[in-house]
């Protein structure tokens, strides 16, 4: 099945909570997490044709992915690959399958760098989107090295004045912020807010040990060791941390609204969401604006305030839900504790609100510590202070937590 609930954008970013994936990404970017985790991925006709069944059927089928669909809420297209990307060619594969979601009314947010048939599709739409396109340069060079299948950085620029145009929304990924990549920040942010770009969203590179075992020597060269050892330990090159910092400021200088997983600052970068699509999924973000705009320095959250906060935007009822905490706990066990399998989304929300090790866990957003004890004669070692039900509870640090998921709270 092509069509998934995207599991693991929850809170972070899927504000539509279904993804579709096709081929192997023939942009080929040298860093794509998506390629490096599944080199052999391709579409197969069963699933295809699955899928294909379930766009026509859904309002007739039982799956967590048809009722999703039934309730009205989108698809992501695509987390994973590019769906104009020359891979995702072959018989119209994107183009066929944007067309029947759009007959069946379901709602699309694309994620792409552009491609051959990415006006094409801006032509099939008869509503507007939100279309997020990725860049990381300014220099075609660096383009050609790194992202040898995409199209270049000036293609990117006519393609989103295309979609602006049209009437689309428009955010970007200034993703991955590379030091040696990304010269001149102020001049790109600058471009791409005369071009209408709302928002931007910034993150560094990362890689695991295992992206970087699957990398072919084109792609290490193309990246180059420094880069490599950025991204496998970014705690080790404070210029990686610095550039963010300066791409952030500058998209801020430039009118747009900024956006980094688990940042402390309020801000309205998943405004084009909200505006296009009725039914979508609550992010951390929301929360951290709530925040923002209700409470002081050093203020308590208790879990009943998150709780009540997320769950009147969630789905009811008892679901399989475990995959949202990443394949880590595929086998039930998280941090000494079992997970069922089932759980309603409050339930999921407890897990994510006791444990930090999920990284959805409020602890891990930077305005938000969870209250504790310094324990004495240790350099880490904290107790954490837990409420009447024996949960924690979460200190508001508007101004960032010291890069602890604790913080010093004492009644
Ligand atoms: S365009 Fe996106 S999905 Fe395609 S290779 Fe690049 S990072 Fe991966």
């Amino acid at each position: 099945m092509l069509l998934k609930t995207y599991w693991g954008g929850f809170l972070h970013n899927s504000c539509l909570p279904l993804e579709l994936t096709l081929n192997l990404c023939s942009h080929r970017c040298a860093y794509c997490f998506a390629n490096l985790n599944s080199p052999n991925r391709k579409v197969e006709d069963e699933d295809l044709d699955a899928t294909l069944n379930l766009l026509q059927d859904f309002r007739n089928r039982n799956s967590y992915e048809a009722w999703l669909l039934q309730q009205g809420y989108g698809v992501v297209f695509s987390n994973k690959t590019d769906p104009f990307a020359v891979s995702n060619e072959r018989a119209d594969l994107s183009l066929r399958l944007i067309e029947l979601m759009q007959l069946q009314g379901i709602p699309i947010a694309f994620q792409t760098k552009g491609g051959r048939k990415a006006m094409a599709a801006l032509k099939m739409l008869d509503r507007q989107s939100v279309w997020y396109i990725s860049l990381a340069t300014l220099d075609e060079d660096i383009v050609r090295r790194v992202e040898p299948g995409a199209p270049s950085i000036e293609e990117r620029f006519e393609f989103i004045a295309s979609l602006k145009a049209a009437g689309q929304e428009v955010v970007v990924g200034i993703n991955p912020v590379v030091p040696d990549w990304l010269s001149d920040p102020q001049a790109l942010c600058d471009r791409l807010a005369r071009l209408g770009v709302s928002g931007a969203w910034v993150q560094s590179m990362h890689l695991s040990h295992r992206q970087v075992e699957n990398m072919k020597p084109r792609e290490m060269e193309a990246l180059g060791e420094r880069v490599i050892h950025q991204a496998m330990h970014p705690d080790l090159h404070p210029e990686v941390a610095k550039c963010v910092d300066l791409t952030r400021a500058a998209v801020v200088a430039s009118g747009m609204e900024v956006y980094s997983n688990q940042q402390r600052e309020a801000s309205h970068f998943f405004a084009p969401w909200k505006s296009l699509y009725p039914k979508r999924f609550p992010q951390m973000q929301d929360f951290v604006n709530y925040c923002h705009a209700n409470k002081q320095d050093g203020d308590l959250i208790h879990w009943p305030e998150f709780r009540d906060f997320f769950v009147p935007q969630l789905p009811q009822g008892d679901r399989g839900l475990r995959d949202h905490l990443n394949a880590s706990v595929a086998v039930g066990v998280l941090n000494g504790k079992w997970i069922p399998q089932r759980m309603t989304y409050e339930g999921l929300l407890k897990w994510i609100w006791q444990i930090k090790e999920i990284p959805f866990c409020p602890a891990n957003t930077e305005c938000f510590a969870i209250a504790a004890d310094k324990i004495p004669g240790t350099e880490s070692d904290w107790e954490v202070w837990t409420d009447e039900d024996d949960l924690p509870f979460l200190v508001f640090c508007p101004n960032g937590s010291d890069g602890s998921a604790f913080v010093q709270w004492n009644p």
